[in-house]
């Protein structure tokens, strides 16, 4: 039930953002916590703080042509939504999809908004990319793109303005001709612009495998909080990206075992756990389809053509992949086969009706902005680690990822029982991370 002073302010931001679907739906997931926060401060209702945030800063769309490596002319349309920088510069990473369009980058936008804020670290919300799809493009078309995307883009970005990394389909190669790309431009060293840069030169140790590694803390804090640990459990982690990897490897060393993974062709099934080289091999350095996971694999895999992974019994599951993929179908499957805790290491990967069904089931739910939280946090310190020109250790870098996740856990568990939820993540992160953005705001004046 949506709160009656909550329910105009949602028709008006679907009257105002028309066919933007997955932005609605995530506008929706955060005003639906927010009700019992006007009850206890009226003074946020009379400043409109909520329709204020639901509004863009400014919101940025331009076009991208470039050419293939036969010379054929291609046009694709860039994205840019600075959302809000109530607490720091703009900061969210770019998307290369062809599903991108304005209703993805702004519900991704949104959401940075209040993920940033739970951190704790000075950062504001924003989030941008390109309908433009890698996908068997070569490296030179791939640089390309990346150069004439930048070419436009660099004039709204900057250290203290609006500071991009990546997302689905662009990592660590996309980030290098980017960076390099801005730099030849603007003939600044800007370190800090943009982060995921490799740690060769001016990266953070620990922020490639951060967004994998935080979702996993922030589950083990959550089981630790029921009496539970990840030892000696079965999980089961969709996608096979940067998010995924590295939260299998992380899930191995607390003692848990990960049977399986996906992409948008199909799952592996290896009850034996999956093999982390041979998946980075085929995933990270060869760029294929993870049938040739199971191929390569021999008998203990088996490759699974479109289906549902959800269906493969687990004790904790890890949604990595990308928003919706897991449907109230797919959540009643978990329940039945008795899962205890889901991890959203996606943006939005479950619909609200698995919400749903998780809540009603009792199964621990840690929601995407408080969950995956881990990877934007290490940005974070890679621009702290720019600003002061130093560079951490390993160790150091992962203690400190460590520490915020518990802190994000911490914030979410307390706010839940303070409102009345306990164990409610989901109210937790909603409203924890409004009320940091809402005082700022609120401090900054009618701006
Ligand atoms: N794209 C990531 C996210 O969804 C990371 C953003 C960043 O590091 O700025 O949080």
């Amino acid at each position: 039930m949506i709160d009656e002073k909550i329910e105009p302010i949602l028709d008006e931001v679907v009257r105002r953002n028309p066919g933007e679907q997955e932005f609605h739906q995530a506008v929706h997931e955060v005003l639906g916590s927010l009700g019992p926060v006007l009850a206890k401060h009226p003074e946020l209702a009379e400043a409109k703080i909520i329709q204020r945030v639901c509004e863009p800063e400014r919101q940025i769309i331009f076009r991208v042509p470039w050419q293939d490596d036969r010379g054929e002319v291609h046009i694709n349309r860039g994205f840019r939504v600075e959302f809000n920088s109530a607490l720091g510069p703009y900061k969210g990473g770019l998307r290369f999809h062809p599903s991108v369009y304005l209703g993805i980058v702004k519900f991704l936008g949104f959401e940075q908004i209040f993920k940033n804020a739970l951190t704790g670290m000075p950062i504001g919300g924003g989030k941008g990319g390109a309908d433009f799809d890698p996908r068997d493009r070569s490296d030179d078309e791939i640089m390309r793109f990346c150069q004439s995307f930048m070419l436009e883009l660099f004039r709204h970005l900057g250290e203290y303005t609006d500071v991009p990394a990546g997302d689905i389909g662009v990592g660590g190669r996309e980030i290098g001709y980017l960076f390099g790309q801005y730099k030849r431009i603007t003939n600044r060293y800007e370190s800090g612009v943009i982060t995921g840069k490799d740690p060769s030169w001016g990266g953070s140790l620990v922020r490639k495998e951060a967004t994998g590694y935080g979702t996993v803390f922030f589950v083990q804090e959550a089981l630790k909080a029921a009496g539970k640990a990840f030892d000696g459990r079965t999980c089961v982690v969709s996608g096979s990206g940067n998010v995924a990897i590295y939260a299998i490897e992380k899930v191995h060393q607390l003692g848990g075992k990960v049977v399986a993974c996906s992409d948008s062709s199909g799952f592996v099934h290896d009850p034996d756990g999956i093999h982390l080289e041979l998946l980075q091999q085929v995933k990270e350095v060869e760029r294929l389809r993870i049938s040739a996971y199971a191929d390569r694999r021999g008998d203990s895999a088996r490759f699974v053509p479109g289906g549902s992974i959800w269906e493969i019994p687990c004790d904790v599951a890890l949604p990595c992949a990308t928003q919706n993929e897991l449907t109230r179908a797919d959540a009643v499957a978990l329940v039945r086969n008795g899962c205890i805790a889901v991890g959203e290491g996606a943006n939005m990967p479950c619909t609200p009706e698995a919400v749903r069904t998780f809540a009603e089931a009792g199964v621990l739910f840690g929601p995407g902005k408080a969950a995956n939280a881990g990877g934007v946090a290490t940005s974070a310190l890679e621009m702290q680690q720019n600003a002061s020109r130093d560079s951490w250790t390993f160790e150091r870098t992962e203690d400190r990822l460590a520490q915020i996740m518990a802190g994000i856990h911490e914030v979410c568990f307390e706010t839940a029982e303070e409102y009345g939820r306990p164990g409610d993540y989901v109210l937790g992160a909603n409203i924890a991370g409004f009320l940091r953005v809402a005082r700022a705001m609120a401090a900054h004046g009618l701006v």
